[in-house]
């Protein structure tokens, strides 16, 4: 029988385990809290569990790790990790230091079958979804590497959360837990391209975390020209989907968008985006695009980024310019696993 990662399941889940084999209740609790408390790299080291049951354990379980393949450190702080998993795969981390505490961007696939033609992640296709247990992973090394504590977690790095949808819920489960690293969905924000139906079924979980939408167009031809997802879910059920989003959680969507020179960013399109999503409450964060190899894409630049953000707000759309840290390592996301890559080592 192969072993699988023990980190991936969730409270409710390692109590049926511990049930099936036999157990006490009280020790999926235990093993929860060793595993993502005190984060343990062994069995060995859960010291208050029987000899015998760690056997066990160790028989059909493994506990996931993350090998740091290369680290980047800014001057501001911001550090990107590009992480090895236990298949050689690579994935990459940031942490980045705000006022209000530290930030870790997560990865959630091996790459990306979204295809926006801005973006380095989905150049080499998805090779496979993470589990729970490697996305927690990614929060634990940051942590270790760092000696710092982790308050906050965008789910912005390599890979479209929605279309790993059942392990993304199971790694929120267990980072809120007050049994482990106990990161309250308030501080969690999960960034979308648009997969409609999962919206959906993301509202009816009322999490409360911040869902962010990248929207970075406010027509069809416009957004299809940069996301090939726009073709199955337009933006006006795009559109529908988040304001059913708002209604539902009682938690207001903010948009992602990305400005590229001559093809989002004209006082026309400015007035298209405020129409489209007045009346919503929600906040745009202005980005402008970080050029990638082969994309034909050029930034907008910070004069015009900053007269598209005043005409929004002039027409009453709460818009901010993305502070942008790291810029002295960076490297779009996703652009140092595309490296690594080439260098023949991670795929
Ligand atoms: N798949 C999710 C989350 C990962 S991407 C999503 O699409 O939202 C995180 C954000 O970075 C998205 O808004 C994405 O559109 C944006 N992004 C990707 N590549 C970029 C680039 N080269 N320049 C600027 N923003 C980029």
């Amino acid at each position: 029988m192969e072993r699988t990662g023990i980190s991936s399941y969730t409270e409710q889940q390692l109590a049926q385990i511990v049930k099936e084999m036999g157990q006490p209740a009280f020790r999926a609790k235990q093993i929860f809290k060793w595993l993502h408390e005190k984060q343990v790299r062994s069995f060995q080291e859960m010291t208050d569990q029987p000899k015998a049951f760690l056997a066990k354990l160790e028989e059909r379980f493994t506990i996931e790790t993350l090998e740091i393949a290369r680290r980047q450190q800014s001057k501001d702080g911001t550090v990107k990790y590009l992480f090895r998993l236990a298949d050689g795969n690579c994935i990459e981390t940031v942490l980045m230091r705000y006022s209000y505490g530290n930030t870790v961007c997560v990865s959630t696939q091996v790459g990306c079958r979204m295809g926006c033609r801005f973006c380095a992640s989905t150049q080499g296709g998805r090779i496979r979804n993470l589990t729970a247990g490697e996305i927690v992973n990614e929060i634990y090394a940051v942590g270790r590497d760092t000696g710092e504590r982790v308050s906050h977690i965008v789910l912005m790095g390599i890979g479209e959360p929605l279309d790993n949808f059942d392990n993304v819920m199971d790694f929120l489960s267990i980072v809120s837990s007050p049994n482990g690293v106990n990161i309250g969905m308030r501080n969690i924000s999960l960034s979308t391209c648009g997969l409609v139906p999962k919206i959906y079924e993301l509202a009816e979980k009322h999490l409360g975390l911040t869902l962010s939408v990248s929207l970075h167009a406010p027509l069809n031809p416009m957004r299809s020209s940069m996301m090939p997802i726009n073709d199955a879910y337009p933006i006006e059920q795009l559109i529908r989907a988040c304001r059913d989003y708002q209604k539902t959680t009682g938690r207001r969507v903010s948009f992602e968008y990305s400005m590229v020179n001559g093809v989002n960013d004209s006082p026309e399109t400015a007035k298209t985006l405020a129409g489209l999503i007045k009346g919503m409450g929600a906040h745009v964060n202005l980005i402008p695009i970080n050029p990638v190899d082969g994309s034909p894409y050029s930034a907008t630049d910070a004069a015009n980024v900053r007269r598209f953000q005043q005409m929004l707000t002039d027409l009453g759309v709460n818009a901010t310019v993305r502070r942008r840290l790291g810029t002295d390592i960076s490297a779009a996301c996703g652009q140092l696993r595309r490296e690594e890559a080439k260098e023949g080592t991670a795929e």
